[in-house]
């Protein structure tokens, strides 16, 4: 416990949540690159790291590391504690019931594989179908595609209007007596929409269907409680929460992970083992097969204490004001191209390049030349091909913020911009 307070100690938030202290606290924010200044905006895709994180993960290995749950000796159970005190940190930041309904993953990836195949094992047969929108990450659809082959579910997807809102006309339309699961993101990695999920779960409830949340782009930046949501399952990455990567959650509702088989067998899974009959360990353990990255579940509980001292709701005003500055300049420029609502911290574009708009500039050149700026921004489909085919384009360039960006930011990306546009 002792070690722990020592790394907490450098945990300092800032007075406000924007400007030099809180970029103090990102050490990788000062590097150059090609010689210049670190213009950091690919957040979507991860977060920098905060020196009190890389502290708690640095200590972990210096004075604490041994395997939990196994040993008797003094540092498995010190580092058993502190693995332990990481779910129960999880646990206060989603509001989770209880840490029983906590369950350590790799990332949101693994979470939603997880449950594709022990929920899909328990309750879904052939003809059963699952629904998902068309604003998916490739993450919350082929984990259900394979599920489709190998029992034969149908995938219904719910599309999205010309604005980049979920189509909530046609969504009571794909409910049916087959309806098993929905599962859908609560924020687009692409468009930046905020998906009314609240409404989504209860329209979900009334037809007895459960609802998992894709809550990676959603937990860093707003407030995400999961009893006041309702969701029967909730996904995030600790990556994209300045938390480390190889870690993640999968928060389920105890009534329905008691009722799902285990994912992975191994280690720590299991209550008693013959070759005859093996019996499974309690929640949460039943879905945590091997050594778990107890070191990173740690560095996570340190993130998370890191932005829950910012507040969250600041980081989200925060945020949205930044985000609608961003908007309104990037608008500004010519032949500039946004898709999605409007102004969030996920901005994704294409910029003309002719005057009457024929044709965009390739979002990879763009993304190039950006880069030689110093400007670290996406392109691409951002693993959400089947939202591209929806928009009739191949990709995007995504500037996506965090917390310690700031309007500098913005401007040097759109000097960056107009440079290129410049160029062509
Ligand atoms: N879902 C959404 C909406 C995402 O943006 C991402 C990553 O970009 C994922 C899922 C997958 O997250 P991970 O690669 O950390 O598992």
């Amino acid at each position: 416990m002792k070690k722990q307070e020592s790394s907490r100690q450098n945990l300092t938030p800032p007075a406000e949540p924007e400007g030099i202290l809180l970029r103090d606290a990102f050490p990788i924010l000062t590097r150059k690159v090609y010689g210049k200044p670190l213009v950091y905006l690919d957040n979507g895709a991860t977060t920098q790291k905060p020196h009190c994180v890389i502290d708690a993960i640095t200590e972990e290995y210096l004075n604490v590391n041994a395997n939990v749950h196994r040993g008797v000796h003094y540092l498995s159970q010190e580092a058993t504690r502190l693995y332990e005190e990481a779910r129960e940190t999880v646990r206060a930041f989603i509001n989770a019931r209880s840490t029983s309904e906590v369950i350590f993953t790799r990332g949101t990836t693994e979470s939603i594989n997880l449950v594709a195949a022990t929920f899909g094992e328990a309750f879904m047969h052939e003809g059963d179908e699952v629904i998902v929108t068309e604003m998916e990450h490739h993450s919350n659809i082929v984990p259900w595609q394979l599920l489709q082959a190998r029992k034969g579910i149908v995938l219904k997807v719910c599309p999205i209007t010309d604005d980049g809102l979920l189509d909530l006309d046609a969504l009571p339309k794909l409910f049916s007596p087959r309806t098993r699961l929905l599962a859908c993101t609560h924020v687009s990695n692409v468009l930046g929409t905020v998906n009314p999920v609240r409404e989504i779960i209860q329209m979900a409830h009334a037809h007895d269907v459960p609802v998992l949340i894709d809550a990676a782009q959603s937990v860093p930046h707003m407030p995400v409680d999961v009893q006041a949501l309702d969701c029967d399952f909730l996904a995030f990455s600790g990556h994209k929460v300045y938390g480390p990567t190889g870690i993640g959650v999968l928060y389920g509702k105890e009534q329905w992970l008691d009722k799902m088989p285990p994912y992975m067998g191994g280690g720590e899974m299991i209550g008693k083992v013959s070759f005859e009959r093996t019996t499974f360990n309690v929640l949460p353990y039943k879905f945590e097969a091997g050594t778990p990255d107890y070191v990173a579940a740690r560095g996570l509980a340190v993130a998370l204490d890191f932005v829950r001292f910012i507040g969250m709701d600041r980081i989200a005003a925060f945020e949205h004001e930044l985000g609608t500055y961003a908007y309104e300049q990037l608008m500004q420029i010519e032949g500039m191209h946004i898709y999605g609502p409007g102004p969030s911290p996920v901005i994704s574009f294409n910029l003309a390049a002719h005057g009457d708009g024929s044709s965009f500039i390739h979002h990879l050149d763009l993304g190039t030349l950006l880069d030689r700026l110093g400007i670290a921004v996406r392109t691409g489909h951002h693993c959400a091909e089947p939202l591209m085919h929806r928009l009739g384009i191949e990709g995007t360039v995504r500037a996506s913020l965090a917390l310690y960006n700031t309007k500098d930011d913005i401007d040097a990306l759109v000097k960056g911009i107009n440079r290129v546009r410049q160029m062509f």
